[in-house]
């Protein structure tokens, strides 16, 4: 199915499926996929391993400011759409998704000057369209003119039994209810946030995918699709 060279937006509260869902959709029509909150995720790496969070969890705001204009932070994204973020040219893999990261990004998310920082990457990606960008303020304000939003939202019992089981497959030791406290205090620091803070944008289709597999999200949003643009090819 060939569609036009459309910005998509996925967003929604923390592990709705938002990456899994968007990767597909991207490999599905050839589009660019691009996971914002990976990005928020490193500034939340490079500001723990510079001191600038420190143990009780209090920010020195003034010295990550100070620091991040000097993060060169770049991605890369292979054939099978896995992304790989290098921060000053050291790939990150999969330290950016431990819950250490997981239980300071909200904090780190919420400053003005780090928002401003990921958007300047985040942005040059919408001019050629083709991409699916998954975040929590996508269609509200980094592309508030993408032509097709999703809002993907489900009850907080299947979004941390989902992430729950994702840790412990990665070896990761936690417990059901640290991811479900992590998930339910960023919902609330992401929706309650001054600057961008997580709503719905009001032009975009909400999809609850609580019981859905993705093959049948992806045939909704195909369907979605199909009625407002068209089929091309
Ligand atoms: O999507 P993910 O759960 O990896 O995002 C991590 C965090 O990054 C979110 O909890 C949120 O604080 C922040 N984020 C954001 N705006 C985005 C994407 C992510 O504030 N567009």
């Amino acid at each position: 199915m060939k569609i036009p060279d459309i910005i998509i937006a996925v967003d929604g509260y923390s592990s709705a499926g938002k990456s899994t869902f968007a990767r597909s959709l991207a490999a599905e029509f050839g589009f660019f996929y691009i996971d914002s909150g990976a990005l928020y995720r490193c500034v939340t790496l490079f500001a723990l391993e510079n001191g600038f969070i420190h143990s009780d969890m209090s920010l020195d705001e003034g010295g990550l400011s100070r620091a991040l204009p000097g993060l060169d932070l770049v991605f890369t994204q292979t054939d099978n759409m896995r992304e790989s973020f290098l921060i000053n040219g050291r790939p990150v893999g999969d330290l950016i998704r431990s819950l250490e990261i997981s239980n300071s990004v909200s904090q780190i998310s919420s400053l003005a000057f780090v928002r401003d920082y990921v958007n300047g990457i985040l942005q040059p990606y919408g001019k050629k369209g083709r991409i699916v960008m998954d975040g929590r303020d996508i269609g509200t304000h980094v592309f508030p003119n993408a032509q097709l939003k999703i809002f993907m939202a489900t009850s907080l019992e299947v979004r941390s039994q989902r992430r729950y089981e994702e840790q412990i497959a990665k070896g990761e030791n936690v417990t059901l209810e640290e991811v479900t406290q992590n998930l339910s205090k960023r919902d609330y620091l992401d929706s309650h946030r001054e600057i961008s803070p997580l709503v719905r944008a009001e032009d975009s289709y909400l999809l609850d995918n609580g019981n859905m597999t993705v093959a049948s999200s992806l045939a909704w949003v195909k369907g979605l699709i199909q009625g407002k643009f068209g089929i091309l090819e």
